[in-house]
């Protein structure tokens, strides 16, 4: 190619593209730096948005998942080793309901999401969604004979035609101008990733964003200008400076964790230690829901109510292991619920619970609700049972003792 068909095609705008390259060449022989500052990754939340045909051209969904975690983890490696304290973790994949291949260029597809066209308005509403910091879109678009991708210097938004999701394109775009890195503070010899497949093209090893702080092969990695024709210093020539914070925390990241001020219901089993026989009543501290040990063998430890387990429910009220017996309807009053507690499993029984609700299709006892066998000393074992409507958290898997949560029906 002509130099100048090597120019970007928007070069008066915020949005930046990489030409599409052809081949590449293997990470430089000699290695000789000096070590970046060690900092702790700072993530963004990236939104990865794909053209049902793209899936198609990757061999389906998997592929795709896969092909961007890998650009992705190649994306965090060339900071980690530039010291930039930036990385990104995919927190989602959304496939288009549109397949605008050709429908404009890759620019164009950058310009539909940051505008919240209703072309690509699925891909942004994801991402808004999950509170994503960064979102791209795959898509073939109608300039991909020449342009690899394009991205906003800096924002929140990126477009890749298909054979560019790989590691050096996906730092230099979203990892580089997302972040506001600029290929002008790029160093041509040896050529770092803001100058990837410009200046004649090519391969561009080491990747690499520029830092004052590494010397490579005796280069210092400081941008100065000798950047065929880029343009002026944006960053002094630093291009690992970017704020990864500013990025990370363009979106908040949110972590639901318990209501802890909202607790409803507790037991407490710290009563002094002392058998616990059954129709022993253990009180709720915050409502009215007390709790009852039911069946033989259990003790109060001071610090914890202790029972043997030993037997199957199929066992008659008078014999069975101990248990505690929770009031009806905890759960099945609630849209939503978080349950809290502490269990020592001190034997591996085959599926021994820890907790289970439901409720059985028998008929139950008759001494309380339908289907209900209460445990009330006295009542015969009730024989084989199913249930219905269960959740149960176990402390094994058969007796290998691991916690596992099911839903029997
Ligand atoms: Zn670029």
């Amino acid at each position: 190619m002509p130099p100048s068909q090597l120019l970007p095609v928007f070069p008066s705008t915020s949005l930046f593209c990489l030409r599409l390259f052809v081949a590449l060449g293997a990470l430089g022989a000699a290695l000789g730096l000096r070590a970046a500052p060690v900092q702790a990754a700072i993530e963004a939340d990236l939104a990865v948005g794909y053209a049902p045909s793209y899936a198609s051209s990757v061999g389906g969904d998997d592929n795709v998942e896969v092909l961007l975690a890998n650009a992705v983890a190649g994306n965090n490696r060339i900071n980690e080793i530039s010291g930039t304290g930036a990385a990104m973790r995919i927190v989602g994949f959304i496939k288009s309901a549109n397949d605008p291949v050709n429908w404009t260029t890759t620019g164009g597809i950058v310009g539909w999401l940051s505008g919240n066209d209703s072309r690509v308005s699925d891909v942004v509403s994801f991402g808004s969604s999950l509170g994503a910091d960064l979102v791209t879109y795959i898509v073939q678009s109608s300039d991909s004979a020449s342009i690899a991708a394009v991205a906003q210097q800096p924002g929140m938004f990126s477009s890749y035609n298909p054979g560019a999701v790989w590691s050096a394109v996906f730092a230099h775009e979203t990892g580089g101008h997302n972040y506001g890195r600029s290929h002008s503070d790029g160093v041509l010899n040896p050529k770092t990733v803001m100058l990837h497949n410009y200046c004649s093209g090519g391969a561009a090893p080491p990747y690499y964003f520029t830092n004052p702080s590494i010397v490579y092969n005796n280069v210092l990695l400081r941008g100065t200008g000798d950047n065929c024709g880029q343009g002026g210093l944006v960053n002094g020539g630093d291009n690992s400076s970017a704020n990864a914070q500013t990025v990370a925390d363009r979106r908040e990241r949110i972590v639901t964790g318990p209501r802890l001020g909202n607790v409803v219901r507790r037991w407490l089993f710290n009563q002094a230690a002392a058998s616990a026989p059954a129709g022993t009543v253990i009180t709720d501290q915050i409502g009215s829901a007390s709790a009852m040990v039911r069946g033989i063998g259990a003790t109060f430890t001071g610090s914890a109510l202790r029972i043997p387990g030993g037997t199957t429910g199929n066992v008659a009220a008078n014999a069975i292991a101990a248990y505690v017996d929770l009031p009806n309807g905890l759960i099945s009053t609630r849209t939503s619920v978080t349950i809290e507690l502490w269990a020592t499993p001190l034997a591996a029984g085959n599926y021994a619970r820890i907790l289970e609700f439901g409720r059985p299709v028998q008929n139950g006892d008759g001494l309380g609700a339908a289907g209900e066998y209460t445990g009330t000393a006295g009542t015969a074992a009730p024989d084989s049972t199913q249930s219905s409507d269960g959740i149960m958290l176990s402390a094994a898997v058969g007796t290998d003792l691991k916690p596992s949560v099911s839903r029997p029906s």
